[in-house]
């Protein structure tokens, strides 16, 4: 019976940036429980399209560039329109910029804030009035970071817009959970993507960090699948502003 209330048959989910990596992964594993996915990204490229059909589901893909939160509105409404609803947001698109806090430019710092906190605000915001005003409750699900727990090195916009995601689940968690609106996270640990690609081609660093990794091994995208349909599902109800770690252990240790 209570594998029953992880089944997301009939649900809509939007992800953002699920043409590649970890997003990509996410929408297959919210398909597989059930639901049909709109994708919203900067193109329309990539093979998300064609493995949610092949199971059956629907995909309805949405462009927007997310760098700039005033595309918001109409992307949603165009999800909206699309899908005839959404039951579940997840904010997984992010970037990170690399450089030395001495020497960090204003643009890295505005690009990745834009990206990475400012936008998610405001499609928490429009999800949660869509949500309101369908009186039916809704869950959002925040793609966090170890650096939302630890400081990071030379990603210091990373670590703040991260960080603030952590903060901004609690608080919208707080003003929403009346709704049947959960608004969770999860914090992925060292995977291995694209976004990781330079840490796992320096060998010193690569060493250190598997070398601190209790699993001893890097995660791999499909390793979100059971958290991210577990928080998309009726069997997380009573969960509402928590950041789940998916690390191998990495801030257990
Ligand atoms: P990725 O670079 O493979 O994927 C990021 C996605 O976001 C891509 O689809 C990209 O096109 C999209 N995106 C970026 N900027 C966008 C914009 N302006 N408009 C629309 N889409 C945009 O990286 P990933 O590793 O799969 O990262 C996914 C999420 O997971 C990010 O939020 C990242 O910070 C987070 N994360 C990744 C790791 C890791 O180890 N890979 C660890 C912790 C957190």
């Amino acid at each position: 019976m209570v594998l029953k209330s992880f089944s997301l048959e009939g649900k809509v989910a939007l992800v953002t940036g699920c043409n590649s990596g970890l997003g990509q992964m996410i929408a297959i594993a919210l398909a597989q429980a059930g639901c049909d996915v709109v994708g919203v990204n900067r193109s329309n490229r990539g093979d998300t399209a064609s493995q949610i059909q092949a199971l059956g589901r629907q995909y309805y893909p949405v462009s927007a560039d997310l760098s700039d939160s005033s595309v918001v509105p109409r992307a949603f409404e165009e999800a909206v329109a699309a899908a005839g609803q959404v039951d579940i947001l997840v904010n997984n698109a992010g970037i990170i910029r690399r450089n030395e806090a001495i020497d960090f430019t204003e643009q890295d710092w505005d690009d990745v804030m834009n990206t990475n906190i400012k936008t998610v605000f405001f499609l928490c915001q429009q999800a949660a009035k869509h949500f309101i005003a369908r009186g039916q409750g809704g869950k959002i699900i925040n793609i966090a970071s170890m650096l939302s727990f630890q400081g990071g090195i030379r990603v210091p916009s990373y670590t703040a817009s991260k960080s603030g995601i952590h903060g901004l689940t609690k608080a919208l968690a707080n003003e929403w959970a009346a709704q049947g609106i959960n608004v969770n996270a999860i914090a992925p640990g060292y995977m291995a993507t694209d976004n990781t690609a330079p840490l796992r081609a320096d060998k010193v660093r690569n060493q250190e960090i598997l070398d601190r990794i209790p699993a001893e091994r890097w995660g791999e995208p499909t390793d979100l699948a059971g958290p991210v349909v577990f928080l998309a599902s009726e069997a997380s109800s009573y969960i509402n502003g928590y950041t789940v770690a998916v690390d191998g252990g990495w801030l257990a240790r």
